[in-house]
């Protein structure tokens, strides 16, 4: 686990929750803002992932699109990621996060001959 910043100089008193303001010995703030501040930094990890595998997906949307001969009848197969709607980016994070979590389970190691025995 990330050890917690030293943070006492928001509230200027080392013994007190930078956070929180409650008592605390510990100067990167007591354990339930710690933890909280892990679960923000976690879900906004996650967010950021998802928004760069849909930009992976449109990536190769357009790749494929530009192949195309009749990309020119269907000039909305070129929008780039930023100018898509909401709804559409959200399909492309959808399919990048399957894919994602389908690659990864297929690249973890088979379980050791002593775990698969249990
Ligand atoms: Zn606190």
């Amino acid at each position: 686990m990330a050890r917690k910043k030293r943070r006492w100089w928001v509230t200027g008193n080392p013994n007190h929750c930078w956070n929180c303001g409650r008592f605390c010995d510990d100067t990167g703030g007591c354990d339930d803002c710690y933890a909280v501040e892990q679960r923000i930094a976690q879900h906004q990890a996650q967010r950021e992932k998802r928004e760069q595998l849909g930009q992976l997906v449109r990536a190769e949307w357009l790749a494929w699109a530009e192949e195309q001969p009749d990309v020119a009848d269907h000039p909305h197969w070129l929008t780039p990621w930023g100018d898509l709607a909401e709804r559409n980016k959200e399909v492309d994070r959808r399919i990048g996060e399957r894919l994602y979590t389908v690659g990864f389970a297929a690249a973890q190691p088979p379980p050791a001959a002593s775990e698969a025995a249990t």
